[in-house]
C-alpha cells in the first residue's frame, strides 16, 4: 500500500492512510481524506478556502478514477457544494455518465443528499472584491457585473493567488491503483472555466495494471497534452516511471504558443515506485508520501526539470 498527495493534502492525508490500513477501497479512503482538505480554510486553493471566479462565485472541479475498472466520475464548475470529490465518486457510482457540470451537477448533488452550502470564504470575498475594484476602477465597478469579463482574464495569472489542486494517488490493499482530485480552480477564472482536475487523461488517470498520474497547476497545459494519460500509457508501453514522466514533460515543453505555464506531475507505478516532477513552476514544490513500511507520512521535495 502507498499514498501520494501534493502539499495541500495535510488536513486529510492521515485519514486516508487510516482507511487504507483498514483495507478500504482506495477511492473511499482518498475521498474521505480530500473532504477534510476541502473544508479547511488554511488550504487556499481547494474547497472552502479557495478563490472564486470573476463574478465572486465559487465553482469547484473534481475527479475520481478507479484504476481496476477504469471507471471515472467527475464534476466541473459546481456551485454551492462540498465535498466535491465525494460528489464525483457519486457520479461514478450512480449515473451512466462520466461528467456533470454546473447546474446539472448541483441538481444531482441535491438529489443525492448534498446540502447547499455557502462556499465563499469571507477573506476570499474581500480579496476578490478589492482586486475587482482595482481592475475596473471607480466607474467600472458601478456597472459590475454588467461589464465584459474577458479583458479581466489577464488577472488570473496573478502570481499571489494563482492556482492549485489537491491530488491523491494510492495503491490499496485490494491491488487497486486509483486517483482523486479536487480544486476551486484558478483564482478569478472566467465563469464556467474547467481546469484539468475533472478531465480524465489530462488532470488524472489510473490503471491498476500499470500506475496512475495526477497533475497540479496549469490545466491549460495538461489538457492540451493529455499529460496524465501519457504517463500511464508510457508505463503500459514498458517505460520506467522516470522515463514515462520525462515523455510527458517533453510533450509539455514542445508547446510554444497560447497560454504557457508550469505543471507538477505526480505519479506512481504498479511496482511501488513514485515520482513528483515540477515542470517550470516557481518555488519549491513539496508532496506527501506514505507506504506501509513507514510509521508516519513524510513531506518530501519534488524534482525540478
Ligand atoms: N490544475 C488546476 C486547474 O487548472 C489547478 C491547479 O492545480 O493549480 O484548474
Amino acid at each position: 500500500m502507498l499514498l501520494l498527495a501534493n502539499s495541500e493534502a495535510y488536513p486529510g492525508f492521515e485519514t486516508s492512510i487510516d482507511l487504507l490500513k483498514k483495507g478500504e477501497h482506495g477511492l473511499d479512503a482518498m475521498v474521505a481524506g480530500i473532504a477534510h482538505v476541502e473544508r479547511d480554510v488554511r488550504v487556499r486553493s481547494v474547497g472552502f478556502g479557495g478563490w472564486p471566479n470573476m463574478l465572486g462565485r465559487m465553482e469547484f472541479d473534481a475527479g475520481v478514477m478507479d484504476g481496476s475498472t477504469r471507471e471515472v466520475g467527475s464534476v466541473g464548475a459546481v456551485p454551492d457544494t462540498l465535498p466535491v470529490a465525494a460528489l464525483a465518486r457519486k457520479v461514478m457510482q450512480t449515473l451512466p455518465h462520466v461528467m456533470l457540470t454546473g447546474d446539472g451537477a448541483r441538481r444531482f448533488a441535491t438529489e443525492t443528499g448534498f446540502s447547499i452550502d455557502e462556499t465563499l470564504y469571507e477573506d476570499s470575498k474581500r480579496v476578490w472584491w478589492e482586486r475587482l475594484e482595482k481592475e475596473l476602477g471607480p466607474e467600472g465597478i458601478k456597472q459590475f457585473p454588467d461589464v465584459p469579463l474577458a479583458p479581466l482574464s489577464k488577472t488570473i495569472t496573478d502570481p499571489e493567488r494563482v492556482r492549485d489542486t489537491t491530488v491523491f494517488l494510492c495503491s490499496d490493499a485490494r491491488q487497486g491503483i486509483h486517483t482523486a482530485t479536487s480544486t476551486s480552480g484558478w483564482a478569478w477564472k472566467y465563469p464556467g472555466r474547467l481546469g484539468d482536475s475533472p478531465i480524465p487523461g489530462a488532470g488524472f488517470y489510473a490503471d491498476s495494471r500499470y500506475g496512475a498520474a495526477a497533475c497540479t497547476h496549469t490545466g491549460e497545459m495538461t489538457m492540451r497534452c493529455s499529460t496524465a494519460r501519457t504517463v500511464v500509457l508510457a508505463l503500459k508501453l514498458g517505460y520506467s516511471l522516470g522515463d514515462a514522466i520525462k515523455l510527458a514533460v517533453e510533450e509539455l515543453a514542445e508547446l510554444t504558443e497560447g497560454f504557457l505555464a508550469g505543471v507538477v506531475i505526480h505519479a506512481i507505478d504498479a511496482k511501488g515506485n513514485h515520482e513528483v516532477v515540477n515542470f517550470r513552476c516557481p518555488g519549491d514544490i513539496a508532496y506527501w508520501y506514505w507506504d506501509e513500511t513507514m510509521s508516519a507520512p513524510e513531506k518530501r521535495a519534488a524534482k525540478t526539470v
